[in-house]
């Protein structure tokens, strides 16, 4: 699969085209960024990481009946993906309270601390413009704003839902808690007959969950950056360990 130009260039990840219109190359970068990039550093050996679990993690996904945008790992830095529109929604699923929900929430009406149980899963959306620092919306900015149909918004949220479900197991399984994660969806340029509106797409990995080990509370993702902790690598090494994921040497 031939590599073409450069179509975007995100935060932690550079899209390039290929010589097939519906498929692209997702270039996994080592740049971490927090607090809408005003926190910036290259933190070396976080790209190879992040595609081998996102790789892992969306392949057991797929195993489990959600449909995603993976074709396959290409090397340790690049994966080839389906073409899709994204939808520019973050949404956002939360088990346990933490983050910009305790920041924003907790209070004398909603009294909330960090590591609070939530009553079921919440799901949250999030317009993806970080010229407005990615605000909350709600469900009827996304349709009356024609960010996607009631049907797609039907189907992402049920979707997270489900996603939630299969990767509460999945982190259970290694000893994980999953408090929240962010994923994004897309209508792919080209469908395919088993296609539904909407196909998972971004990357699943501790860049955009968090993960706290069961046993010692040790915090296993993004917020080791996000509060200057250090130890980074280290942790998402350890997931990768965990799943049992061997990682390539260069
Ligand atoms: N998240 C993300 N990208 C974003 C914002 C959030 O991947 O632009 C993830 C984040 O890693 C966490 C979840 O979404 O797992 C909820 O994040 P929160 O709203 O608490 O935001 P933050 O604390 O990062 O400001």
């Amino acid at each position: 699969m031939a590599k073409r130009d450069k179509l975007y260039e995100g935060k932690a990840k550079t899209i390039f085209a290929t010589d097939n219109a519906h498929q692209l190359i997702q270039y996994f970068k080592d740049d971490a960024t927090a607090y809408n990039a005003q926190k910036h550093e290259v933190i070396m050996g976080k790209g190879v990481l992040n595609n081998a679990i996102s790789y892992h993690i969306m392949s057991a996904l797929g195993a489990a009946g959600i449909k995603h945008h993976l074709i396959k790992k290409i090397d340790h830095r690049e994966q080839l993906i389906r073409k899709c529109d994204i939808i520019p929604v973050e949404v956002v699923v939360r088990n346990i309270a933490a983050g910009s929900m305790v920041a924003r929430l907790a209070g004398k009406h909603i009294p909330i601390d960090l590591g609070t149980c939530l009553k079921t899963p919440m799901v949250e959306y999030y317009l993806k413009e970080d010229a407005l620092k990615d605000p909350l919306i709600t469900a009827e900015h996304i349709t009356g704003f024609d960010l996607a149909s009631e049907d797609e918004l039907k189907q992402m949220r049920l979707t997270s839902l489900a996603i939630n479900r299969i990767l509460g197991d999945l982190f259970n399984g290694i000893g994980i808690t999953l408090v929240d994660f962010k994923l994004e969806f897309g209508r792919p340029s080209q469908r395919q007959e088993d296609d539904p509106l909407l196909i998972l797409a971004d990357e699943i990995s501790p860049d955009n969950c968090r993960l706290w080990d069961k046993a010692t509370g040790d915090i296993k993702d993004k917020d080791r950056f996000r509060k200057s902790m250090g130890g980074l690598v280290e942790a998402y090494q350890d997931i990768a360990n965990r799943f049992g994921i061997t990682i390539a040497a260069t």
